[in-house]
């Protein structure tokens, strides 16, 4: 498979300055499907310097909104040509299932479609004035030069919910996709440059989080950086991006309730709360992994899903009877085995899973097998804490306020469902359940549409929807006199 390696900066593919480069491996058997350049602060500050000239040129910005709608149409379509492609090698990078990635890229192409169609709808609008023969004129422009840094969970799909509509609103862009997970944020540019987007408008710089992710946040000539990641590196950004007060976007953890209420439908309520964790090994970011169900069912309910559990096949994302692959990094599996060992030390219940898996093909892999806890509290770390991996913790609740209690306990709010099939109670819940969103009787469904983002530490701002198109403009009043005179005051 051809692909270029390299990194995009000012619309040409360049290696690092420095030479370096790095090794991408397949968390499937650790082998090396690429390498690609390792970038630090000088190749940063050369993407950024492109990015800003570009802007400050003017033609990018205000090109007739619908030339940029087509350009991010065609993306949307060379994405679909090439979907394939694409999802080859998200399952290669990531691990996931080839299946898996073929629906995210049916999402991506989607994203980019929704905010193409957005790109030329808003003329601004007038709004009453008190002064008259005057014009009082509201308009949208782009926010300017923007950095965009991804994690690794889903590369692309992250990436596409910001590069969209940064382009289609005018503005110019550096975006650095995690250090691990690259390879369909480089196909895109390629295919973004087949597009038809000028040079200096998008640029790609590959490298650490801690030195360009750092430089991006640091730097006075990025007006908006868009993160999405984890808390402890949100609040690293938080804090360098006032060096010169950059607007920003967080995207960051979830640690999401799933309440299941004895009057749900039994069976889908079970299969649903697997597919709400087990996707991608539990590596999302609004995985149901808090799961509280009503007492009277509990111990059915958990029996239910563990009898589930356990015919799981763990396996190559390409295989097509593979239903969960590995996790992303030997780093990350190791980050889970301690997360289900402070579980069990504080006493939570082990009801399935807590190993890896003895199956000698998967030994090359960073497996790990869906575990669920029961016996769990709010005050455990395993409940409050996000583990990123196949794990499930189960806590029991009584009452309907008792349920919504728990379901609020939490520093983050990013989402949470309910299963009921009584819909007052479930509208009296999600009115209740401080999240971005709420799902009833449903989990973990996104769509271009629906704004998406998190109440409380889980960030700022909104993707996706209009509000999500919003993040990447500056509104701006322009008041016309008609009939100036002189007011003879001094
Ligand atoms: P991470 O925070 O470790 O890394 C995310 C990105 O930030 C990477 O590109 C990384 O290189 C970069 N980075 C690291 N240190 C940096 C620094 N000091 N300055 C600037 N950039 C830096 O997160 P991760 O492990 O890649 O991803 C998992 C996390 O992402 C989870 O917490 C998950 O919940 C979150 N996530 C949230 C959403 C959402 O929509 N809210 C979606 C996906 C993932």
């Amino acid at each position: 498979m051809e692909l270029n390696r390299q990194q995009y900066i000012n619309g040409k593919w360049v290696d690092a300055s420095s030479g370096n480069t790095r090794n991408i491996i397949n968390p499937f058997n650790q082998e090396i499907i690429a390498i690609v350049p390792e970038s630090d602060e000088s190749d940063t500050k050369a993407a950024i310097a492109a990015a800003r000239e570009t802007f400050d040129k003017g033609e990018w910005a205000s090109a007739p909104a619908t030339e940029r709608g087509a350009i991010v149409r065609k993306i949307a379509e060379l994405i679909e040509r090439d979907k394939q492609e694409l999802a080859h090698l998200e399952s290669l990078d990531t691990g996931k299932t080839v299946e898996e990635s073929r629906g995210d890229m049916d999402d991506i192409a989607g994203v980019f479609r929704y905010y193409a169609e957005l790109a030329d709808k808003d003329g601004g609008e007038l709004v009453d004035s008190p002064v008259p023969n005057s014009i009082s004129k509201v308009v949208h422009e782009p926010v300017g030069v923007c950095a965009q840094i991804t994690p690794w969970n889903y590369p692309l799909l992250q990436a596409s919910w910001k590069l969209a509509p940064a382009l289609a609103t005018g503005n110019t862009l550096i975006m650095k996709p995690s250090e691990i997970t690259p390879l369909t944020t480089i196909k895109v540019f390629e295919l973004m440059e087949e597009a038809g987007v000028p040079a200096g408008v998008a640029n790609l710089v590959l490298g650490a989080g801690d030195i360009v992710g750092a430089e991006l946040s640091d730097n006075r000539d990025v007006d908006l950086i868009s993160f999405t990641g984890g808390i402890v590196t949100g609040k690293k950004i938080m804090q360098a991006a006032s060096v010169n007060v950059k607007k920003l976007a967080l995207e960051l953890g979830g640690k999401n309730p799933n309440v299941v209420f004895a009057d749900a439908d039994f069976e889908t309520a079970v299969d649903q709360a697997l597919n709400g964790v087990f996707f991608h090994a539990g590596q999302i970011c609004s995985a149901g992994t808090r799961l509280i169900v009503e007492e009277s069912i509990h111990d059915e309910f958990v029996s239910a899903l563990v009898e589930r559990v356990k015919s799981f096949k763990l396996g190559s994302g390409f295989d097509e009877d593979t239903q969960m692959g590995p996790l992303i990094s030997a780093e990350h599996l190791a980050k889970v085995e301690k997360y289900v060992e402070a579980g069990i030390e504080e006493g939570a219940v082990l009801a399935v899973g807590g190993r890896r898996p003895d199956d000698p093909e998967l030994q090359k892999g960073f497996f790990y097998l869906p575990t669920i806890f029961t016996g769990c509290s709010t005050e455990m770390s395993i409940v409050q804490e996000e583990a990123f991996g196949p794990v499930i913790t189960v806590e029991k609740f009584h009452t309907e306020e008792e349920a919504v209690k728990l379901a609020n306990d939490s520093i983050y709010g990013l989402a949470g469902g309910v299963w009921t099939n009584d819909i007052a109670k479930a509208e009296r819940c999600a009115a209740k359940m401080r999240m971005g969103t709420v799902w009833i009787n449903e989990f973990n469904l996104y769509f271009p549409h629906a704004p998406w983002g998190g109440f409380k530490q889980s960030g700022i701002g909104r993707e996706l929807g209009r509000l999500g198109m919003e993040e990447y403009t500056e509104t701006k009043h322009i008041f016309q006199n008609l009939n100036p005179e002189p007011i003879n005051w001094f």
